[in-house]
Parts: C-alpha cells; structure tokens; sequence
C-alpha cells in the first residue's frame, strides 16, 4: 500500500521503439524481457495503429507470433504494481477516453488523485485504478483545449508531483514522447531508429550509443531524429554516449535457473573484478584510496544485499586501521550526518536504487564528496559520483543478488588489501569454487531436511555477522523461510527463548573463534540444530581457506546454495520471487 507522505519509486521497465520500417512486435518483447527482471507481475504494449494488448503473468510465457502486429512505433511496459491490484485492467499502457493517446509509465504520480479528480470533472473516464493512467488524460485535455504535447509537457512537469519515466504516443504520428523526473530513461541509438527504455540493457545487444535523459527533460523522437528539452520547453543540446557493457550469454545455458548459473560464475566474475583493478580500474581504486586517506569520515550508504557487503568492508577496513561506519541507506538521513569533510561510498548493484540516490541527494546538499561502487555502469548513481568502481559481475538476472555481492566484497577486501590488511586475494577465486565442491552434495541433504521449517538461525560474530544476515536474507526471499541472521552475541539479550528442541541454527565460526564457539555451545545446549560452517575439520560445511578475509564469502556462497537447494526442494520461482523486484526500492 501507498501512503501519503512516503515516496515510493518503482522500476518497472519500459520500452519504446520507433523505427523506419515496420515491424511485428517481437522485436520490442525481446528488449522488454531483458528487463523483466525491473518488475514481472504484467506486461503489456501499443502501437500507433492502435493495437493494445495487456496481459497478467510472464512475458517469457507470451507467444506474440500470432499476433500479426506490424508497426513503426511500439510502447511496452512491464509492470511492478503501487497503486492498483496485479490486472489486465491496470496494467500498462493506458489510453485517454478516445484512445487517441496511450502512455506507459514508471514511477508514482503522488498527487494523481487531485489531478484525477480535476480531471474527472471535466469529463474524464478512467478504467483503471492507477495513479498513471492520469497522464494519458492529462495530455487529451491539453489537446482539447488546442494546446500541443509540446506545450503541455512544461505544464504537466510543473503541475505533477512524484516520479516519472513516461512514453507517450498519439494514433497515427511516427513519433514517441518521452519524459523524465528520477525514475531512469535512456534513448538508444539504433542503426535503423530509437529505442527509449528505463536502462541500456534493454538494447545493449544492439547498440552502444545512448543520450542520457536528466531530471526533467521532454524528448520528442521521431523516425529520423530526436530533439530534448528542459522543463520550460527549452531546447537543449545533449551529447551522444558510447558506453561498453560486458555482453555476457543471457541464457540459462544447462542450468535450470539462472540463480545457480550466477552462483557458479561467481569464481570467474571474482577473477575479472580482480584482474581489472590491477589494470584498468587500477587508477579508479587508488584514487579511492587516496580519497579514503584524505577525509575525516568515511561511511558507506547502502541497502539489503549491499548493505551486508558493505558492513563487511566497514569490518575489514577497520582490521587495516581505517575507520569507517555504514548508515542503512532508507534511515540515511535519520542516523547520519555527513559533512564536508566525509567521502560518502555508495554501494549499489543496480546503481538506481531510489533510497541511495535520495541519501546521495542529502549527502550532496551537506557538501560531502560521493563515490560509489555500482555493478551497472551508467546508472544514475554512477552519474551521481564523482568516482565509481565497477564490480564487474556482469548482468544479475536472477532477482536474489549472488555475484554482484561476491563481487562488491572482493572489492572492499581488495581496498582493505591496499591499506595492509593481510589476505592472498588472488587465491579467491579457486576457493570459491572449491567451496561449492566441497560441500554441494552435503548442502542438498541439509536442504531437504530444513525445507519444511519455518523458521532458521543464522549466527556469527565480527566478520561473519554480516554474512548471517546475508545468509538469512537469501533464506527468506529465496525459500520462503524466516530466518533471522543475526550477532551470536545477542542471543541471550532474548533470541535464545525461541530455540527448542530441533530448531535449526547455522553457526558462522571462522578460526575457531572462541566466542562463537560458546555462543554455538548456548543454543545446542537447548536442544537446537546446530549446522556448523567454518574452516575446522569438525564442521558440518568446510571452507577451504583460514584467510579471515574471505571467510565472508566462501561462508556466503554456501548459504546461496542452501536458499536455492530449499527453494528447489519446495518448487518455488527461485529466479523470480513473489513480491520482489531486483531494483524496487520502497522508502
Ligand atoms: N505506479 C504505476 C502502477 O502502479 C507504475 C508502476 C511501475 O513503475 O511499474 O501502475
């Protein structure tokens, strides 16, 4: 639900191609799947020889073979829901009454209710219960009251509150209207047309020329060119970007779900990440350095995932004597405050997560320097940056991240390294895939015992605190299990009531750390199921490294695999799981 007061932003994914010639609609599909994974509950599109087709469910299960759509200018949609049940009726585009206009959207009208109900009065019917059908019937006023979607773009930009990437077409024009306030918009440059879609992703298979659109700016692209413009109509010269972005297979070659492909990439993505901060991001992560060395105050900003990897670097810093601390980025604003003299790092897979760019906006305005470590590259927030370290994990399709936290570990150990903190890096990657040797067929047992629980422990201590949480985290939105990841330190503060006899714990103890080996001691002494993970003999999953650096993710790449094999054993959507999107941030 919605709540007045509260900014929501939402990645769904849209899609406009306009081209020179005609074409069915699998083209637009294809670059709509590529960004499924921005939201999956529906999808839908429209042409300007006034085709629409909106469907619940998988774009993936959506045969368009059939459909015989031929068109030069298509808009699409895939659709992550805030205002308006999971229907065909709300889903994406939506038409004016005439249905001369029809609009796709990505983001949150806030004041749509005011501006529907304006608009009501003056005639308007809506079909659905969106907050983004007001756009389409916002711009048929305006051309009723003989205005053009040139003129009334300005007017609309001052007059909406809320977040917004917008397509728009009418019937019969060869052109797409595209507008922008914080949620994403790019304009692709293809050989034979355009192509506007929330990120490059959608045809980076295609091109590698992109404009970036900024906050608050109208684009009106036609079959030969495009012009932008400010938010007062304005005109503006916008420089063409050639960017590069790794073109990994997107298949799920002989897995079945792209989760486990990612996790068994990870040793070679690890490699790549290592490799390239030796050579091409070398400078990039000295001058990181050289930033860290040079400021009073470091602190990362980061959510879910990342933010795990992040209290890992905030642990392994400290260990080379460097202090630093990390602010959840949704309480940000509420728990930090940054000065002039802080270098504020971001930690991003998809660098568009809406609570870290709304913490870099307040960090911006309090004079602090933004760095940030981002998987994709041209994101908002890398834009945002005055410097930013790539992970190089590659496309993360499935929606629980693996590589990319693998990665953004890799590199905060790799900078921990630079300051003298004590690890063979270079070893991590076999390691890796010794982990998942070692302990696979133990892991599927231990899977098809634990399924069936409902609720998992995960402890550690120090640098396995973090990794806890992220095993809990992989557990819950993975499998469907609670879990609660946790400091073994805290269990007697209240936990420890909930353990009985045969609750599963798993217990994070690298180098034989006494104080969780006593806190381990606690719960079994009441009956739990105690799991062991570490690098004694003993235990019950074995990592191959006494290297505490790396315990946090050789430690992380088994609780991945225990989520999945869960998630296998109890048949649930593991690359896509309910109520989850990979870029949603709800603030
Ligand atoms: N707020 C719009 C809706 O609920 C757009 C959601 C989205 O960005 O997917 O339909």
């Amino acid at each position: 639900m919605y709540c007045r007061g509260f900014r929501v932003l939402v990645m769904c994914g849209i899609v406009g191609i306009i081209g020179n010639s005609e074409n069915g609609i699998e083209e637009p599909m294809h670059s709509l799947k590529r960004l499924e994974y921005r939201g999956y509950d529906s999808f839908g599109f429209a042409t300007n020889n006034g085709f629409l087709e909106k469907r619940v469910g998988n774009i993936g299960d959506f045969d368009a073979s059939g459909l015989g759509t031929a068109s030069r200018v298509f808009i699409c949609h895939t659709r992550w829901s805030t205002h308006g049940a999971v229907t065909e009726a709300n889903a994406h585009p939506h038409l004016s009454c005439d249905g001369e206009i029809a609009i796709v959207h990505n983001g949150i009208i806030e004041n749509y209710q005011e501006l529907k109900k304006e608009l009501e009065e003056k005639g308007h019917r809506f079909r659905s219960e969106t907050d983004s059908e007001v756009i389409a019937h916002f711009f048929e006023q305006a051309l009723s009251e003989n205005m053009s979607i040139e003129e009334a773009v300005p007017e609309f930009m001052q007059r909406t509150k809320g977040t917004f990437a917008a397509l728009m077409i009418r019937k019969g024009e060869d052109r797409i209207y595209a507008m922008k306030r914080d949620s994403p918009l790019v304009l692709g440059l293809l050989e034979n047309g355009f192509m506007l879609a929330s990120d490059i992703y959608a045809f980076s298979d295609r091109t590698n020329r992109a404009v970036f659109f900024g906050d608050d700016e109208f684009a009106v692209v036609g079959v030969d060119g495009y012009e932008f413009f400010d938010s007062r109509g304005r005109r503006l010269d916008k420089e063409i970007q050639d960017f590069e972005w790794s073109r990994e297979n997107e298949t799920k070659e002989n897995y079945e779900h792209f989760m486990m492909k990612e996790i068994m990439e990870q040793p070679e993505a690890c490699r790549r990440l290592i490799k390239s901060l030796q050579s091409t991001q070398k400078e990039k992560i000295e001058r990181l350095k050289d930033m860290i060395v040079g400021a009073k105050n470091v602190m990362f900003v980061s959510g879910g995932t990342s933010y795990h990897a992040s209290l890992l670097g905030v642990y392994l810093l400290k260990q080379a004597g460097i202090n630093t601390q990390s602010v959840i980025a949704s309480e940000f604003q509420n728990y930090a405050m940054p000065d002039r003299d802080t270098v504020v790092i971001a930690i991003t897979q998809s660098g568009e997560t809406m609570d870290v760019i709304e913490a870099l906006k307040y960090v911006k305005n309090r004079g602090s320097r933004i760095v940030s470590i981002v998987n994709v590259p041209y994101s908002t927030i890398q834009r945002m940056s005055e410097l930013s370290v790539e992970v190089m994990a590659g496309q993360e399709v499935c929606v629980a991240a693996t590589k990319s936290f693998t990665n953004q570990v890799t590199l905060l150990l790799y900078l921990a390294s630079m300051f003298g903190f004590e690890t063979d890096i270079e070893r991590m990657p076999d390691e890796i895939s010794e982990t998942i040797r070692l302990n696979e067929e133990k892991i599927k047992k231990l899977a098809s015992e634990l399924c069936g629980r409902n609720d998992i422990y995960v402890i550690g201590r120090g640098l396995s605190y973090p990794v806890a949480r992220e095993i809990a985290l992989k557990i819950k939105e993975i499998s469907y299990i609670h879990a609660e990841g946790m400091m073994g330190g805290e269990l007697k503060h209240g936990t420890i009531a909930l353990i009985e006899k045969g609750t599963p714990v798993i217990s994070l103890i690298s180098n034989n750390n006494y104080d969780m080996l006593s806190n381990t001691k606690e719960v079994e002494s009441r009956g739990a199921r105690i799991i062991t993970a570490s690098n004694s003999n003993e235990a019950d999953l074995k990592i191959p490294s006494n290297d505490n650096g790396k315990f946090g993710i050789l430690a992380t790449v088994l609780g991945q695999m225990l989520a999945y094999y869960m998630a296998l054993e109890k048949g649930l959507p593991i690359d896509r799981p309910r109520n989850l999107a990979k870029s949603v941030t709800v603030k």
